[in-house]
């Protein structure tokens, strides 16, 4: 089959299309013929070798769709031709973790699509069906395959750790990636008064169409004054924190006494100072938002199937441009998510 494998962790260039053996599903696995995958900046740092749990070579990919082509051994609940799309990542569904509805926390299977086991920048990929998710009939593949990292991580981080309610503010950082235009038209679908953080000006346009009530352009990344400025000298109550090393000390200075902070991205894969004094005194909760439950995705997938919510792919590209996705991410030169698609 096609696929583009990464051999060596560095640059773009280094994800390559090649014709590898077509994989056969193991045991509670399925075999999916891969339709569409999201480009995620997920991708990039793993791309660059920042992720510890991935060995190269390895095929890329958490965002994947397609059909279900075969069924290993004990499966039950899935038939082929079902449509399925992948979570970002497995779990056991057993452990406390897991029985308490946070399976994201679950240690017991943690897999990874892309990282641990082969993802979605491929023709087929075997998933095990404990990381799948059902596709609506009539949704578009791309937006099947982009569904879960953007509208559900926004639903993961808007509602489940930032519980946002109405009439409170929401500064979104980061805000026109593919998470970024879902949080932003999520909280304001919600009720909340959106401000939406973003470097350049060319952007500003998605972020009004997505619904932001204040876009700040901020290039140096020095926003927090202007904040303050447009939230009457208080600040925001929640942020979601979606570039991480880079904007954290400013966003953490935008907030308001009591302020929420969930941090769901860090492209530099960096770390941070932290004054506690600051979150002492103003009493402000930081929040950790990792990947994308059952029942998250499924909200995320009648959210988007409703019209609720606008899905943003900006383009499908064919799988073997995966090196130019890649390019074009890391140079901020996307607004909403790049598709690669596998020719069948
Ligand atoms: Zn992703
Ligand atoms: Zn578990």
């Amino acid at each position: 089959m096609q696929a583009v494998v990464l051999r060596a962790f560095g640059e773009p260039e280094n994800l390559k299309p090649e014709v590898v053996p077509d994989p056969t599903p193991d045991r509670g696995e399925v075999l999916l013929r891969v339709e569409a995958c999201g480009v995620c900046f997920h991708d990039v740092i793993n791309r660059r070798g920042n992720l510890p749990r991935t060995r190269v070579p390895a095929i890329l990919g958490h965002e994947a769709a397609g059909e279900v082509v075969a069924l290993g051994e004990g499966v039950d609940g899935w038939a082929v031709g079902d449509r399925a799309a992948t979570l970002q990542r497995l779990s056991c569904g057993e452990c406390s973790y897991c029985q308490a509805g946070r399976r994201s926390l679950c240690k017991r299977d943690a897999r990874f699509f892309g990282e641990e086991i082969p993802g979605g920048y491929a023709a087929y990929m075997t998933a095990p069906v404990a990381g799948l998710g059902r596709v609506p009939h009539g949704l578009p593949w791309e937006v099947a395959a982009t569904t879960c990292c953007t509208t559900g991580t926004a639903v993961h981080c808007v509602r489940t750790r930032g519980r946002v309610t109405a009439g409170e503010t929401v500064l979104i950082t980061g805000a026109t990636g593919g998470v970024g235009l879902q949080a932003v038209q999520l909280a304001r679908h919600d009720g909340a008064r959106v401000l939406a953080v973003t470097s350049s000006e060319e952007k500003t346009s998605a972020l009004r169409a997505a619904g932001a009530h204040e876009v700040i352009v901020a290039p140096d990344l020095r926003f927090a004054p202007e904040v303050r400025r447009r939230t009457g000298g208080d600040g925001a109550q929640v942020a979601i924190e979606i570039v991480g090393s880079l904007t954290f000390a400013e966003t953490l200075r935008a907030l308001a006494p009591g302020g929420r902070l969930v941090v769901v991205g860090n492209l530099k894969t960096a770390s941070v100072e932290l004054n506690p004094g600051l979150v002492i005194v103003k009493e402000l909760e930081i929040l950790g938002a990792y990947a994308t439950t059952f029942s998250e995705l499924e909200e995320a997938f009648r959210l988007v199937a409703s019209n609720t919510i606008r899905p943003w792919v900006s383009e499908v590209l064919p799988l073997s441009d995966a090196a130019r996705a890649h390019d074009r991410l890391e140079k901020r030169r996307v607004a909403g998510r790049l598709v690669l698609a596998p020719a069948h």
